[in-house]
């Protein structure tokens, strides 16, 4: 009888400690995953996507987004009558991004911009923003959206070698606004001429038709997150030919909140080499 009771509980310890520890190895896990999520700051998102820390918390992976998009109308391939692979991807293990999420890749399907942008007014949750893409007469524009911005890899675009390709100028939805050919001579030879594929940030939409097109072997055009891909100067350097930039400078002073007894304290310190 004795012997049974102890049985038990040794059984009862065992199951007690696996859940602990399969609880805990879940949580490591989990903990692993977010981490691997949030340190993939390369995804491209939907137009109207929201900002990348608010889109995980909003969007609640109902894929409604991946459907419009896989059964829009220009997805209907003409000659079969049925539907090409859709643009937006829905996240699954593996991937390194939050499972369930939409994305895309440009080099397999690319956002091919459409007018209507089906994707967006079915989101239920407000990670696509309708309003970020609204126009005066609140109508949905697509060049609005800023998915990512196009950089250029000057050492691997053939264009920079002088070889003649504007498969990227030709394949953007925005010709002759998004990205632009400079023509340009060799220095060297005074007689070459080159023309540069060059984007404009205030235009991309960041669709990644460009980087579809493009003719390298990895593209030389290719899109990335915003905030990946753009600089920032910072709020003290001044364009000395913009009187507004000064103002704009004046107003960031008036905001600062080191005041100038700190600041001469500051100064105080440092020339009496640290005795205080
Ligand atoms: S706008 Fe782009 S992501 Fe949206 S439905 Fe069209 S192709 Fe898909
Ligand atoms: S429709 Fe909105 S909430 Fe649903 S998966 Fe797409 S982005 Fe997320
Ligand atoms: S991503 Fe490329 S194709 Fe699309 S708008 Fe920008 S420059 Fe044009």
């Amino acid at each position: 009888m004795m012997a049974n009771s102890d049985n038990n509980r040794r059984k009862f310890m065992a199951t007690t400690l696996q859940s602990v520890g399969l609880t805990a190895l879940g949580g490591l896990l989990w903990s692993g995953y977010s981490h691997e999520v949030k340190a993939s700051p390369l995804v491209l998102r939907p137009p109207g996507a929201i900002k990348e820390d608010d889109f995980l918390s909003a969007c609640i992976k109902c894929g409604l987004c991946a459907e419009a998009c896989q059964n829009r109308e220009t997805n209907i391939d003409k000659e079969t009558g049925k539907a090409r692979e859709g643009t937006l991807i829905m996240a699954k293990g593996g991937d390194a991004k939050l499972i369930g999420t939409p994305y895309f890749i440009p080099t397999q399907v690319p956002c091919f911009m459409c007018e209507d942008i089906p994707c967006v007014p079915v989101c239920p949750s407000g990670a696509l923003d309708f309003a970020s893409l609204a126009n005066e007469k609140q109508a949905l524009d697509i060049n609005k959206a800023r998915m990512g911005l196009a950089v250029v890899h000057k050492e691997s675009c053939i264009a920079f070698w002088g070889i003649q390709c504007d498969a990227c100028y030709r394949a953007c939805p925005l010709l002759d606004e998004a990205i632009t050919l400079e023509y340009t001579q060799n220095e060297r030879t005074g007689k070459h001429a080159y023309l540069l594929p060059v984007v404009h940030d205030n235009i991309c939409t960041g669709c990644g038709l460009c980087e579809q097109a493009c003719v390298t072997e990895k593209p030389a055009i290719f899109v990335l997150p915003r905030e990946v891909s753009m600089g920032r100067a910072g709020d003290h350097y001044v364009k000395g030919w913009d009187k507004k930039d000064q103002e704009r400078v004046k107003d960031a002073k008036s905001q600062e909140t080191t005041t100038e007894i700190s600041k001469e304290s500051a100064a105080d310190y440092l020339n009496s080499g640290g005795e205080y």
